[in-house]
């Protein structure tokens, strides 16, 4: 009874989303470094409204404050202005550790950058959670199969990925990142978790993110021959969230198995923005890969998930955020 007041005192402060009260034991500290950015601000909606104590670590390269304001002055959220590549010490029980530019045009803008991140940055993660003795999940990416040469990839597959290509900073970023977890683990006894994702779309992208979604509804439309992947925040959130509390060690992949062409996709898009542009074929960039499709069995059998939100659904919602920015920036442009 004592729960459902607090849970109803906190509720009746209107100011926030509602959040869940938990008691002491199950109450976890919880960081979220690039917990600013698209699916770590999502993270944080869901760890908050669960009722955990969340940390967003975020140095804002693409991540916003915009996106996580909602939660601020709130007694169990922190927002801090920090970058991975500097040590951090803090005292935490889980690590979700996100921070990292994820789209192209973002990771190539400047590749040591990138570099650093996903190796010093992870290393300095765990450090911390050896330190700390937290369990840390590494968002990590279908990049680190490549341009794949097996149709769709599971988790054995070892990719096939060009070490000195322009998105090799990313690519084999994450693939040192995802070594340093293994390393951590086998040598300091630290627990990982490791979700390979494959693309995902939705509310609080960042509009010049450059990947597929934002390019074609911000009318930039552009057909490739190859294809893609794409799921939700929401499903991500639920299947990083399940997989950190599994005890699951081995990478899995997190992604939509139901495959579309790029065409396909910028005609469904075109359709539902009821738009006049036309389809312009251009050619393809270097190292691209040619199709992509994620094998989830592993997570169905292991976790229990796959994901569940409509594709329709989840585009609309993502074109009426993109409106609603688009509108913001206009407005914002004369003030
Ligand atoms: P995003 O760019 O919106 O978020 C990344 C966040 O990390 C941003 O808030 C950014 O400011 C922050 N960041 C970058 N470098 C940092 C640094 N050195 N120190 C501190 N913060 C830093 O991208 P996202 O789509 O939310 O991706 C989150 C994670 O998921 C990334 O690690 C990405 O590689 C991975 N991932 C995403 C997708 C996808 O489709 N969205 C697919 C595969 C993997
Ligand atoms: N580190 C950190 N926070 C901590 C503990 C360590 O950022 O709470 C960093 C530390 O600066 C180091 C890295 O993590 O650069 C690796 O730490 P580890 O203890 O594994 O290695 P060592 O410091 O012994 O080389």
């Amino acid at each position: 009874l004592r729960e459902k007041i607090r849970e109803l005192e906190l509720s009746f402060t209107q100011k926030y989303p509602p959040v869940k009260f938990l008691s002491e034991k199950d109450r976890k500290r919880i960081l979220i470094t690039g917990g600013a950015g698209f699916v770590g601000s999502h993270l944080t909606d869901k760890l908050m409204m669960d009722g955990h104590e969340v940390t967003v670590v975020d140095n804002f390269f693409t991540g916003r404050k915009r996106n996580v304001e909602h939660w601020i002055g709130h007694e169990n959220f922190e927002l801090i202005n920090h970058d991975v590549v500097e040590p951090l010490y803090i005292e935490v029980d889980q690590i979700y550790h996100l921070a990292s530019p994820a789209s192209p045009p973002n990771y190539m803008y400047n590749p040591i950058k990138t570099l650093k991140t996903n190796t010093i940055g992870t290393l300095n993660m765990l450090g911390l959670a050896k330190r700390v003795g937290a369990r840390l999940l590494l968002a990590s990416t279908s990049e680190v199969y490549g341009d794949p040469e097996v149709h769709p990839q599971n988790e054995d597959y070892w990719g096939h990925v060009n070490p000195i290509g322009p998105r090799a900073c990313y690519d084999e970023g994450k693939r040192v990142a995802e070594t340093m977890c293994y390393a951590y683990m086998k040598q300091e006894g630290v627990e990982v978790r490791v979700a390979r994702i494959f693309n995902t779309f939705g509310s609080r992208m960042h509009m010049n993110d450059g990947r597929v979604v934002s390019n074609f509804i911000l009318q930039a439309l552009q057909g490739e021959p190859l294809t893609v992947f794409l799921f939700l925040p929401s499903d991500l959130v639920n299947g990083l969230v399940s997989l950190m509390n599994n005890n699951i060690s081995s990478p899995v992949n997190l992604g939509n198995p139901e495959e579309h062409t790029i065409l396909e996709f910028a005609q469904l898009i075109k359709s539902l923005v009821v738009s006049r542009s036309h389809i312009q074929f251009l050619p393809e960039a270097q190292d691209d890969p040619q199709r992509r499709r994620p094998d989830i069995r592993k997570a169905k059998m292991l976790l229990g998930w796959e994901p569940v939100v409509p594709l329709e659904e989840g585009l609309n919602k993502t074109i009426q955020y993109f409106s609603r920015e688009l509108e913001h920036q206009a407005n914002n442009q004369y003030v």
